[in-house]
């Protein structure tokens, strides 16, 4: 990265994007001083080549430019980080990396004014990776180049070098766009707001406060929001310019939108766009087979309506809709035999993302379980109307088979006994669908693994 050649750059926290951080830096000519808390983390970083300095010594900051905290570090709630708290004190500014590389991007010469790179963003509460991958894959199905990055596994420290004319896809946390001290993208993309991580941003309030950072005075040209929250309702009311207004794009997949400006809503599977008080796009998305379900509608809207920013028509879009996979264990389809088709959404960790899941298939045969939260599937009660039956698996299997009431159910234990039972129950028209409401840890190392094990036994059944 660009801006701080020649001068001292303290780097806490040495993860994943820590360490991309530092070598970015480096690279950039500067000198990264790097601490972690941690003397794992500070091992890998020195193994990597990097320079440890203990950030907690008296003379720290002396001669530092800035210092680039982690996401994973909470800064402020619960409690304020006093070596945070120590480098503002002494005047040094604080940034992260998603900071770093607004700046370093925005300073880069381009060959071509009229074909800058375009950067789009996508915060909200749930569906960031599901949109912005889909964003990612429109663009690219549509012939043009993109990249992706962010919270979604690449760094954004790896990008900092993109080409005249592509589009640079990133995924932001709340704990990402918190801290960054430039947030300075072409289009960005609030998909919606639900209570979370509200620990760490002090409330409700500081949640919102750090998603709606990227929407600020001079912020983006457009703006995509959902508007089936009241906070998105404010945000979009504030970046209107005008009752005609086209910098803002407002989506829904509760109601049809009305008004002289621009908005994306899906009703009963039918996504409608208009502008103007006009109809100009519309797409069937039920026979989008990588997109089940409402939430996912919300996911295509905002897909949609970056698209339409970035000039691409409707048909082009829906195409590109027609050859999304899902990704990997959120609804994801991963086979199909006799009518019955096998979803993997192993992501489903908690109640709340195993609600949506089961909200989009009917005729459910649900493998479930796993270390349950507080409180099990007691929630879930009312939303088991498409389960005809439940196959429990893990460590939560017998306390969920007294929370589900009278639904059928089999106490499975293993992965691989539920994957049997669900294969040799299930009919014509079934959807077997693995949305555990529950952790992996009690199983598998991660959601990741105990959603290849189910797409593993289901090729074997099928
Ligand atoms: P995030 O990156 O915000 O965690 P993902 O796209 O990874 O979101 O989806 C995580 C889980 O949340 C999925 O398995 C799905 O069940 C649920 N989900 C996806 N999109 C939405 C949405 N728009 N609204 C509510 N829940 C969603």
């Amino acid at each position: 990265v660009k801006g701080y050649e020649g001068q001292k750059v303290a780097v806490l926290g040495m993860g994943r994007s820590g360490l991309a951080t530092a070598h970015a830096l480096e690279a950039g000519g500067a000198d990264a001083l790097c601490w972690d808390d941690g003397q794992e983390a500070r091992e890998k970083a020195e193994a990597q080549g990097l320079t440890l300095h203990d950030l907690n010594k008296g003379n720290a900051w002396e001669d530092v430019a800035a210092l680039i905290v982690s996401p994973g570090i909470p800064h402020l709630y619960p409690e304020p980080n006093k070596l945070i708290a120590r480098a503002m004190e002494a005047g040094v500014p604080v940034d992260n990396d998603i900071g770093l590389f607004f700046r370093s991007f925005a300073t880069q010469e381009w060959d071509n004014f009229e074909q800058l790179p375009k950067v789009v963003v996508v915060t909200g509460s749930n569906g960031k990776s599901t949109t912005s991958a889909l964003i990612h894959h429109v663009i690219e199905a549509c012939g043009r180049q993109a990249q992706l990055a962010g919270n979604i596994g690449r760094g954004v420290l790896d990008i900092d070098s993109a080409h005249d004319g592509e589009v640079v896809v990133l995924e932001l946390s709340s704990y990402q766009t918190d801290l960054a001290r430039a947030l300075t993208p072409d289009v960005a993309v609030f998909t919606n707001l639900s209570p979370d991580h509200l620990d760490r941003h002090g409330g409700m309030g500081g949640y919102f406060a750090a998603k709606r950072r990227l929407f600020a005075e001079g912020g983006p040209d457009r703006a995509v929001i959902g508007v089936d929250e009241k906070e998105g309702v404010y945000l979009a009311g504030q970046l209107s310019e005008g009752a005609a207004d086209d910098r803002v794009i407002r989506v829904s997949v509760d109601r049809k939108l009305t008004g002289p400006g621009w908005q994306v809503f899906a009703r009963k599977g039918f996504l409608s766009e208009y502008r103007k008080g006009r109809q100009v796009g519309s797409i069937d998305l039920r026979a989008i087979k990588g997109l089940p379900g409402s939430h996912n509608h919300q996911n295509a809207c905002c897909a949609y309506a970056v698209a339409r920013t970035l000039g691409l028509a409707p048909r082009q879009i829906e195409a590109a809709f027609s050859s999304f996979a899902g990704l990997p264990h959120r609804s994801q389809l991963v086979g199909e035999k006799d009518g019955v088709a096998f979803v993997n959404d192993s992501k489903a960790t908690n109640v709340d993302s195993a609600r949506a899941a089961l909200g989009a298939f009917t005729n459910i045969r649900w493998i479930a379980g796993g270390l349950g939260k507080d409180g099990g599937i007691e929630s879930l009660r009312g939303d088991l109307g498409g389960v005809t039956k439940a196959y429990l698996i893990g460590h939560s299997a017998r306390e969920f088979a007294l929370q589900i009431g009278d639904l059928p159910h089999e106490i499975c234990e293993t992965m691989e006994a539920a994957v049997a039972a669900a294969a040799r129950d299930a009919e014509p028209g079934d959807t077997v669908l693995l949305a555990p409401a529950a952790a992996s840890f009690d199983q598998y190392p991660d959601f990741e693994k105990r959603g290849e094990d189910f797409s593993r036994l289901v090729q074997a059944v099928i």
